[in-house]
């Protein structure tokens, strides 16, 4: 063999090596993603007179849906590559109508399935947290927003809106960040003395700011901790002020984050607050809000 071919033939066995190795890396990947995918699509709804909350498993995305008698309230709405998914727990959930839909800031795992849930239900009205998006779905949904004509409001924190006996109040964010993730809306949902909590992507900052301005009416029962369980929210000083029931964390299996991280679990640990997460409890984390006490489901 010529010096030549030996080369040739060291980088052909290299070649294939590598994309031997590529393939391997490939499948653990895709069989992964596809765990997500194989989850329960159906959710039977809890039947209630008063406010259910579904923190819907959306994977590592935020999808919740609050429902009362009077009409129902989504934050946020997955990713787009599992719209099918969102859609089929709102069509098991018997959702026909949704009154407020909200997307609490500019990434595709809170508005990915927007444009899809704003096309197969009647959207009375659409909050939308600040940012934009170059990414796929970003654009359909405001495009589906202006075909659907859906009154759309670009909201300060102050911001309030009812369905029936749920007041929503939107607490921040109280200034710009200059970070999409702690510029999301956070939503204080309240049905008689029963309140939940949700903090879309905040970290650390905006909630030592949130403590500050709104001191003791950021207790909560149910606290949607920031960031799918980031490392960088839900800190202990904040933790003591809302001194939530439970906590929940919306993250997928496997997700390639760890969330919810060691650090935040300990925090809760410590201050003996059970984290639930919605992949181990998939198709949701479920809770009856009576007015006077929470109920899991
Ligand atoms: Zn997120």
């Amino acid at each position: 063999m010529t010096k030549k071919k030996k080369v040739l033939l060291v980088i052909c066995i290299v070649l294939l090596v590598l994309t031997a190795a590529l393939s391997v890396v490939l499948v653990i990947h895709l069989t992964k993603r596809g765990q997500d995918e194989r989850q329960p699509i159906a959710i039977t709804p809890v039947d209630s007179r008063d406010l259910v909350v579904y923190f819907l498993d959306a994977g590592q995305a935020d999808c919740t849906l609050l429902s009362c008698p009077d009409g129902n309230v989504l934050v946020d709405t997955g990713l787009y590559e599992i719209r099918f998914r969102t859609l089929a727990y709102l069509n098991s959930l018997g959702v026909k109508t949704i009154d407020w839909l909200v997307v609490t800031h500019a990434h595709s795992d809170h508005y990915g399935g927007a444009d899809s849930v704003m096309e197969a239900y009647k959207i009375n009205n659409f909050l939308l947290g600040g940012g934009v998006s170059t990414a796929y779905g970003y654009e359909k949904m405001l495009e589906a927003a202006e075909r659907k004509n859906i009154n759309t409001v670009e909201p300060f924190a102050g911001y309030r809106f009812s369905v029936g006996e749920m007041r929503c109040e939107v607490l921040g964010p109280l200034r710009d960040y200059g970070d999409e993730n702690m510029n999301s809306l956070v939503l204080k949902v309240t049905y008689g003395q029963n309140v939940i909590l949700l903090m879309a992507d905040t970290g650390f900052e905006a909630e030592a700011e949130l403590v500050t301005r709104y001191g003791e009416q950021m207790r909560a029962d149910i606290l949607k901790i920031g960031h799918h369980g980031s490392a960088y929210s839900t800190s202990s000083y904040f933790l003591k002020t809302v001194h939530p029931h439970y906590a929940v964390a919306s993250c997928g299996r496997n997700n390639d984050y760890g969330h919810p991280a060691p650090s935040t679990r300990s925090r809760l640990i410590e201050l003996t607050i059970p984290l639930i997460i919605t992949h181990e409890n998939s198709p949701a984390v479920i809770f009856e809000c009576t007015g006077e006490e929470v109920i899991r489901r």
